[in-house]
């Protein structure tokens, strides 16, 4: 037994008894670790208001045995995730966020670089407008840090790299190999069989890449010069190719027609990931084109 001390995300808390929580925590030094916090629920405790959702800390904690959780003994509050009533998109951001999180993250598997990624995100999302270009940064960052960046201008087949202009034509169709992982060039899609092939344009990558860019600090990367239909393109490769990284389908996927939309989203709290209910909508329709923005 060794007390560990580390920078932490609480991705989520469930209760545990009357008194104690159980909370996942993404570390930054040792991946995701799953914490009792003992007396937590009470009114005075050890660690006051720290272990919510979303909330950036720093932690001390017993590592147990593989078979038991891990014992929390002290966090304290370094950013707590409360965006301005003004700003529903952060907040709907911030639950697809830890979603995707939870489920890019392995227990005792640090990936500092998804850490600071993913904390800078989250203090962006409390005070920026840009919610829509933030998000894409992490969601190309969260591929990049998973290894799993796609091939967007090179035949992942052949190799072969294809003549994509985005400036002259942006909307031209492209087909996406999501198993391998990139473009694919029309003689290797006439030649080979692929197990599935998505159908988008050269504007979706384009954008996957300014926001790799974005993601690695170039605040000049451009995104909102691509149009509507570009974005809608962008949106629904991503979420498509995400789902499968991830190996599950996105609950928060749905909150995307709010984030990426022009409209005002409704003011209300929405529900939390871990209380959401199963959702009726299936990935594909969440992800159409509804969410292009018509200003
Ligand atoms: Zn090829």
């Amino acid at each position: 037994m060794s007390i560990e001390t580390t920078n932490a995300l609480v991705v989520r808390a469930v209760e545990f008894s009357e008194s104690s929580l159980v909370v996942s925590l993404f570390t930054r030094d040792f991946g995701k670790v799953g914490a009792l916090a003992k007396g937590a629920r009470r009114l005075k405790n050890p660690f006051e208001t720290s272990l919510d959702l979303l909330a950036s800390i720093r932690v001390s904690f017993i590592r147990k045995n593989r078979d038991a959780l891990d014992l929390l003994t002290e966090a304290k509050l370094v950013r707590r995730f409360r965006p301005t009533r003004r700003n529903l998109r952060g907040l709907y951001a911030g639950y697809y966020l830890v979603e995707t999180l939870d489920a890019a993250t392995v227990d005792y598997e640090p990936n500092p670089e998804l850490w600071d990624l993913a904390d800078a995100t989250l203090a962006r999302f409390q005070t920026d407008d840009d919610v829509p270009r933030r998000l894409a940064a992490y969601e190309a960052g969260l591929l990049d840090a998973l290894g799993e960046f796609p091939s967007t201008r090179f035949c992942v087949e052949c190799g072969e790299e294809l003549p994509l202009d985005s400036v002259k034509n942006p909307d031209r169709r492209v087909l996406f190999a999501p198993n391998e992982g990139g473009v694919v060039c029309a003689r290797c899609r006439a030649e080979k069989n692929f197990f599935e092939l998505i159908p988008t344009t050269i504007a979706a990558f384009r954008l996957l890449e300014a926001s790799l860019a974005l993601a690695g600090g170039d605040e000049s990367a451009p995104f909102d010069e691509f149009s509507p239909q570009g974005r809608a393109a962008y949106r629904d490769l991503v979420g498509r190719y995400l789902a499968r990284v991830l190996n599950r389908r996105l609950k928060t996927a749905n909150f995307m027609r709010f984030i990426d939309s022009s409209r005002t989203p409704k003011p209300e709290t929405p529900t939390r990931p871990s209380e959401s209910p199963e959702s009726e909508t299936s990935p594909e329709n969440a992800q159409t084109t509804e969410a292009a923005p018509s200003t």
